[in-house]
């Protein structure tokens, strides 16, 4: 690894929220600048600005502070190198265009949108597949390598449109290191003359990114594989400029659950599970959920993240940020795609809540109430629920009966072990539930197991339907916790009320 200061961005352009993807590779990029001392950077790139998503650059910041992984310098933090919203920064990138112009890198291309639809047209009528402004065709093509000097000059003078594009190469390999895939080696006769400059005076993606990497001294750039087939270019770019490329690091797909297409935006609530952080509302007004919404902890879903591409090399599945940035590395990103798992996403969840302080969830839950709770009766709440629950919300839906006295009694349940016999039972064990007077678990549990021995029952046939009686439920926590939880007087008085409601 270069020994230059660690500066590594993430660099969204704000084209619609933040899928999981770009979440995870902005976790990636915040992981390996905190291993290494490093900076974290946000750059917002929107040169296309017929993509441009209002909102969306919001949306991003927040979603990353959701998350816990903000970047340290980027719009509206500071830093020395901003502005960090490439459209901001506009008017800098013309004089790096006319460099690679003046050093023969770049060329002037004068075609109008409907000389190279023609040119295109005639080609596919000849049976080619995709036409490509390139090494072969920029030759009889309207640019400042087949133009006079002074036709261009009289061209440029006369204010005509015009874009910038590369001068690839011919028949060059390529080659750089990535650091996930090894070495990457291209032809250049396999690449076009890509535009670095548009007619509406705005760089290109490639033009933009490369001079905004150098200014920014980024020393690694850390992206999606989807940018791979650009690498190249770029390589080449900061050849043209006499400048040190980063190292490169392209981290592999997230591929859908079912098949092995790469996860896209509508496959979540097709599939019923979030693809983006946070919900995002189109301005159509359609809803995209997100996880924060659906309930998941920001630290579950971060960790379940930084496992989809990542490993550390053992079974060791729980991370916390600060463990990840301890154990993350880029040797250890795998080069396939990462397959998404929403089972295993809940296992996360589920195992973060259960490791959760009861009093931590239950200030958490009293903000999600609109009645007010004692702290200790929510704090029991989670203790005794929580281990049933995946997400907070479930804790209130398994555990309603602890707040509020069942107002519907199990079919199932009755059906199964209500027996003939059982309301004699039962009164029976009510008696010696009243008579109980330390009502602590251990005590009710201990007068119950003698009342079961004393009358020679099986657990099975009292529990269930006292279970029923006192929670309206089949199944639970310990009935005991429970009921030492609800104290005796709610015990009897539900009791009392259940003996009248359960009929058979
Ligand atoms: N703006 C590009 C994107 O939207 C960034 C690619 C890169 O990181 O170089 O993903």
């Amino acid at each position: 690894m270069s020994q230059k200061p660690v500066r590594v961005r993430f660099a969204p352009s704000p084209t619609g929220p933040l899928h999981m993807g770009g979440v995870r590779t902005a976790l990636y990029n915040y992981l390996f600048a905190k291993k290494h001392n490093g900076t974290f950077i946000i750059r917002i790139e929107d040169t296309d600005q017929t993509r441009f998503v209002p909102g969306t650059q919001q949306y991003i910041m927040d979603a990353l502070e959701w998350c816990g992984i903000m970047p340290t310098e980027g719009p509206g933090l500071g830093g020395e190198y901003g502005p960090y919203v490439q459209s901001e920064r506009k008017d800098m990138y013309k004089p790096y265009a006319e460099q690679l112009i003046a050093n023969e890198s770049a060329y002037y291309a004068f075609d109008t949108a409907e000389e190279l639809e023609k040119v295109r047209e005639q080609a596919k009528a000849m049976g080619m597949a995709s036409w490509q402004y390139n090494v072969v065709t920029r030759t009889s093509l309207r640019n400042s390598l087949t133009l006079p000097a002074d036709e261009v000059k009289r061209l440029l003078d006369a204010g005509e449109p015009y874009v910038i594009r590369m001068k690839m190469p011919r028949n060059r390999d390529i080659r750089f290191e990535d650091n996930i895939r090894g070495w990457v080696v291209v032809n250049t006769n396999n690449l076009d003359d890509k535009v670095l400059f548009k007619s509406d005076g705005m760089p290109t993606y490639h033009l933009a990114n490369i001079v905004d990497d150098h200014l920014m001294k980024i020393s690694h750039v850390i992206r999606g594989e989807e940018w791979l087939p650009s690498a190249p270019l770029h390589v080449l770019l900061y050849e043209a400029f006499g400048w040190e490329a980063p190292e490169f690091a392209h981290l592999p797909l997230l591929l859908k659950p079912d098949g092995n297409g790469k996860l896209s935006k509508r496959d979540g609530d097709r599939l019923g599970f979030p693809v983006f952080p946070t919900n995002w509302t189109t301005a159509e007004g359609e809803v995209y959920s997100g996880y924060r919404e659906n309930g998941y902890f920001p630290e579950a879903f971060v960790n379940m993240l930084a496992l989809l591409g990542w490993n550390p090399g053992n079974n060791k599945e729980i991370f916390s940020l600060e463990e990840l940035v301890e154990a993350f590395s880029l040797e250890r990103v795998s080069k396939s795609g990462a397959k998404f798992d929403a089972e295993k996403t809940k296992w996360f969840q589920q195992t973060y809540l259960r490791a959760t302080d009861d009093s931590v969830l239950a200030d958490m839950l009293s903000q999600e109430l609109t009645e007010t709770y004692d702290k200790d009766v929510l704090t029991n709440v989670c203790r005794l629920m929580k281990e049933r629950a995946t997400f907070l919300k479930d804790i209130l839906i398994e555990g309603a009966y602890l707040l509020n006295k069942p107002t519907s009694y199990d079919q199932q349940t009755i059906d199964k072990k209500w027996k003939e016999d059982t309301s004699a039972i039962l009164k029976e064990w009510f008696t010696q539930l009243e008579a109980i007077s330390d009502f602590t678990a251990e005590n009710i549990e201990t007068a119950f197991k003698s009342f079961l021995e004393s009358k020679g029952l099986g657990i099975g046939a009292v529990l269930p339907n006292f279970r029923l009686l006192i929670t309206g439920t089949g199944m639970g926590p310990s009935m005991f916790e429970i009921c030492a939880f609800l104290g005796k007087a709610e015990c009897v008085e539900r009791m009392n009320i259940g003996f009248g409601k359960i009929n058979k």
